[in-house]
C-alpha cells in the first residue's frame, strides 16, 4: 500500500534575525533529517518536550511553510516544493487542528460563518445547501445547530476545540495534523475531544498527525508513535512496544515523567532528565542527547547514530540502546 503521507529526510532551517554572527551561527534546524511514513487509516502519534520542533514538523508535513531539504509525498505524488496553486485542491484533503482554538477562530464572526467558510472558498457545495452542511457539521462534533448564530466567545474552551474540528472537517479531509488539540484544555475536558477525534476517525475514515508533548494523550489514541528531540526522530514504532520497552534513553526519560493513572500499574524505574533542552542554535555533536544521557559514551560525542530498524516496524536512534 501507498502511504498516505511519507516524509524522507526532512528538514526545516530558519534563519534567526539580523545580527553580526555568520550565516551559519544565525541558523536554526528546527527540523533535522526526519522520515517517517503515515498509512490510511492509521494515527502517527509525535511527541516530544516544547521546542523539540514537532510544531514545525507539522507546519511542514502540511506544507504550511517551506521545506529546507528532503521529500515529501502525498499519496505517492512529490509535494516538496509544489506550488500554492498545485497545493490549492489539496488544501481539501490536508487539514490541521490548532492548540488554541480561540486565537484560530475569528471572534467577530459566528460560528455559522466560520464554518460555511470552507464551502465557500472551495466551492464545494450550492450556496442554498451550506446552512445545512454547517448544521450537520455541527451535530458532528456534539454541537447544536442553534450554535451557528453564535459567536466564538460564547462557548468554553472545549465546545470552541468541536468548532476547529469541524471546521478542519468540513471537506472531508482525507488527513488531519493535530498540533497539541487538548494542551490548552482542562484536564477534565482533554479526555473528551481525544474521544471525539477517535470517534470521527472511525465514522470518516481519517487519518491523524497528532502532535503532543504528553505521552499519555498521545497513547490514548495513536497506533505508531514517533518520539523526538531536538529536531530529530529519535525512536519510532508501534506505541504500546514503545511505550512498555523503550529502546530510546530518552523515550525512557520521557515515560517516566508521566504520571501513571492507576495505583496498580507499577511506575517504570525513574531516568531523571538533567539539565535543559540545549538551544537548537547550537546543537550538541554526534548524538545531540548525550548531553542529558545517562548511557553516553565518547562514540556518543562523536557520532551521530542512524536510525537503525528492527525489522519488524520500529526503529531506534542510539548507540547504545536499551533493551527493550
Ligand atoms: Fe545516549 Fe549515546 Fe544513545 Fe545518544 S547514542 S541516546 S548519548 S546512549
Ligand atoms: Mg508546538
Amino acid at each position: 500500500a501507498v502511504p498516505l503521507l511519507r516524509a524522507t529526510d526532512l528538514s526545516k532551517t530558519y534563519r534567526v534575525g539580523r545580527s553580526l554572527l555568520p550565516a551559519r551561527r544565525r541558523a536554526v534546524q528546527a527540523v533535522s533529517e526526519v522520515s517517517l511514513e503515515v498509512m490510511p487509516g492509521e494515527t502517527l502519534g509525535i511527541v516530544g518536550e516544547s521546542g523539540c520542533g514537532k510544531s514545525s514538523l507539522g507546519r511542514c508535513l502540511m506544507r504550511l511553510q517551506d521545506i529546507t531539504s528532503g521529500r515529501l509525498e502525498f499519496e505517492g505524488r512529490d509535494i516538496t516544493r509544489a506550488s500554492a496553486a498545485r497545493m490549492r485542491p489539496l488544501r481539501r484533503e490536508m487539514q490541521m487542528v490548532f492548540q488554541d482554538p480561540a486565537a484560530s477562530l475569528n471572534p467577530r464572526r459566528r460560528v455559522g460563518d466560520l464554518l460555511s467558510d470552507p464551502f465557500r472558498i472551495h466551492a464545494a457545495c450550492d450556496r442554498a445547501e451550506i446552512p445545512d452542511r454547517v448544521a450537520a457539521l455541527l451535530r458532528r462534533v456534539d454541537l447544536l445547530p442553534e450554535h451557528a448564530m453564535r459567536f466564538p466567545h460564547e462557548f468554553s474552551g472545549g465546545q470552541k476545540q468541536r468548532i476547529g474540528i469541524a471546521r478542519a472537517l468540513a471537506l472531508r479531509p482525507k488527513l488531519v495534523v493535530a498540533d497539541e488539540p487538548v494542551s490548552a484544555l482542562d484536564v477534565s475536558i482533554q479526555a473528551q475531544i481525544v474521544n471525539l477525534l477517535a470517534d470521527l476517525r472511525e465514522e470518516l475514515g481519517l487519518t491523524y498527525i497528532f502532535i503532543a508533548h504528553d505521552l499519555s494523550v498521545v497513547r490514548q489514541i495513536s497506533n505508531r508513535v514517533a518520539v523526538m528531540y531536538l529536531g530529530s526522530v529519535v525512536e519510532t514504532g508501534p506505541v504500546d512496544q514503545v511505550f512498555a520497552a523503550p529502546r530510546h534513553p530518552y523515550t525512557a526519560a520521557l515515560r517516566s515523567a508521566v504520571p501513571v493513572p492507576k495505583v496498580d500499574v507499577p511506575r517504570p524505574a525513574r531516568t531523571i532528565l538533567t539539565g535543559d533542552l540545549p538551544s537548537p542554535m547550537n546543537p550538541p555533536s554526534g548524538c545531540r542527547f548525550h548531553t542529558r544521557c545517562p548511557r553516553a559514551t565518547a562514540l556518543c560525542k562523536a557520532e551521530r547514530p542512524a536510525m537503525l530498524p528492527d525489522g519488524r516496524g520500529a526503529a531506534v536512534a542510539c548507540h547504545h540502546p536499551l533493551e527493550g
